[in-house]
């Protein structure tokens, strides 16, 4: 875990961040959606159907608003379902590895329909990285042009599919903006984002570091491996050594 940084970058990190909730204000928070908390209860009925929608490789959550008061019964907490979908990376069309967690959810989505629940059902285009970026421009367009184009290609081929989903999140839209501001916003109140240098092997392909004793050894010109084991795991290819600065989570602050 690197070290916290100077006061000095802490500063430019702070009006770094209020610089970006400008750009995206004015919001309220009335404005956003109902934040959700997880319940303290176990559900036994949710909890058995997240597990099963975890074995399709479908991340779940039993939710409610956090506006709930303690007169609300335990029983208006158990309409709520909400389910998730990886945000898709849009570095290229939908695939065969999308369709599926997105069909397994809208099924599990459509049976919790069933017994009455009130479902949320999120799926949506994660639009922010290098691999997109590099994408964009081996078409010639621009980074926003071609998330426009690949975005569109998921909703056409999920109206296909006839997956009932009931929002769609784009992490270029304004909303999402807004609501990552918040969020961080009330992070850096607290203390908890602070900057400092990160060095390691990166995989752009995987869009993250990788630990040495996970990487492998690629053949090298002449078919034989190589004596450095610098290779991604999964793509096969050689990862780039960097050094950058960066942002951090305290995540120590909350580990016992
Ligand atoms: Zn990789």
């Amino acid at each position: 875990m690197p070290l916290a940084g100077t006061p000095t970058r802490c500063l430019a990190a702070s009006r770094l961040l209020r610089a970006a909730a400008k750009r995206c204000l004015p919001f309220q928070p009335s404005a956003l959606p109902p934040r959700t908390a997880v319940l303290p209860s176990p559900c036994a009925e949710r909890c058995a159907s997240a597990a099963a929608a975890r074995g399709a490789g479908v991340r779940t959550r039993c939710s409610t608003p956090s506006t709930t008061s303690p007169a609300v019964s335990s029983q208006q907490h158990q309409d709520y379902y909400t389910i998730t979908t990886p945000l898709y990376y849009v570095n290229a069309a939908p695939h065969m590895g999308s369709a599926y967690p997105t069909i397994a959810a809208d099924v599990a989505a459509r049976f919790q329909r069933l017994l009455g629940k009130r479902v949320r059902f999120l799926t949506g285009t994660d639009e922010h990285g290098e691999k997109i970026a590099t994408a964009a421009a081996g078409r010639g367009l621009s980074p926003q042009a071609h998330c426009d184009d690949i975005a569109s290609q998921y909703t056409d081929l999920w109206g296909k599919l006839d997956i009932r989903f009931d929002r769609f999140v784009r992490t270029t839209e304004p909303r999402h903006a807004a609501l990552v501001v918040d969020v961080l916003s009330r992070c850096w109140d607290k203390g908890d984002i602070y900057a400092a240098d990160y060095e390691g092997w990166y995989c752009v392909d995987c869009e993250e570091f990788k630990d040495e004793k996970e990487m492998v050894a690629l053949p090298g010109p002449d078919g034989k491996p190589t004596a450095q084991a610098c290779g991604c795991p999964t793509h096969r290819k050689p990862c780039q050594h960097r050094k950058e600065a960066n942002y951090f989570f305290r995540l120590s602050k909350y580990s016992k």
